[in-house]
């Protein structure tokens, strides 16, 4: 059988360096699903698609040409044949992207091209680390591990800060606004049945990357 790890969480619980390491170390592929709505969301503005039109929204969330790489080494994200690795982290995206992401008929096609990536890293590889905020519960109910990563808002917005090299409590009300309209469509705040909780707030990276291995060694 392959090995399907999911992994949710809010953002700065160290989630996706976590997963990425996971991958590297077990030699299987990673799909980074936050991504993916982050691709959605840019390619939505190059687009010139009016985000609060959410047929146009879910039109191009349709037909839109996303290319997930899923090397745990070296993840990238395209559209068509343009590589947008660094866009998607711009906060002109990140401001953006729950938008998008609340749009029901976005996260059924989401949903699908998951599963469908999710499929495809497992037979290249034998397995897969995917993370996001409805893996463990909608994208991949199945999966032999699943893992909820939890983090003090403290020790959450300090690492995010870090990441960001910008002044914490302006970080605090951006991810506090994003988690709150995150939470309306996605169930990643609360372990669901049968998910193992891992709370990061007073371990470091390697300990948590041993957290998740423990697990999956189960
Ligand atoms: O994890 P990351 O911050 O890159 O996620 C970006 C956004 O993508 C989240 O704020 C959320 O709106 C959306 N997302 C989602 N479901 C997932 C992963 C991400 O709705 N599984």
């Amino acid at each position: 059988d392959p090995l399907i790890i999911a992994i949710d969480g809010p953002s700065g619980t160290g989630k996706s360096s976590v997963s990425k390491t996971v991958a590297t170390r077990l030699g299987i592929s990673y799909l980074d699903t936050g991504a993916m709505y982050r691709a959605l969301a840019w390619s939505c503005v190059a687009s010139a698609i009016d985000l609060d039109d959410s047929a146009a929204v879910s039109a191009h969330a349709q037909t839109f040409d996303l290319r997930m790489g899923m090397d745990p080494a070296a993840p990238s994200v395209g559209v068509g044949d343009r590589r947008i690795d660094r866009e998607i982290r711009e906060d002109a995206v990140t401001s953006v992207v729950s938008r998008v992401a609340t749009n029901l008929d976005v996260r059924a096609n989401m949903k699908q091209r998951q599963r469908d990536l999710i499929a495809e890293g497992c037979a290249a590889t034998g397995g897969c680390v995917a993370e996001g905020r409805d893996i463990t519960t909608v994208v991949a109910p199945d999966a032999a591990v699943r893992i909820l990563m939890t983090a003090s808002e403290d020790a959450r917005m300090q690492r995010r800060s870090r990441q960001l090299r910008v002044a914490t409590e302006a970080t605090r009300s951006q991810i506090v606004d994003r988690d709150r309209t995150d939470s309306t469509v996605s169930q990643f705040t609360t372990a669901a049945d049968g998910v193992v909780t891992i709370d990061t707030s007073d371990i470091d990276f390697a300990q948590s990357v041993d957290a998740v291995l423990h697990v999956v060694k189960e």
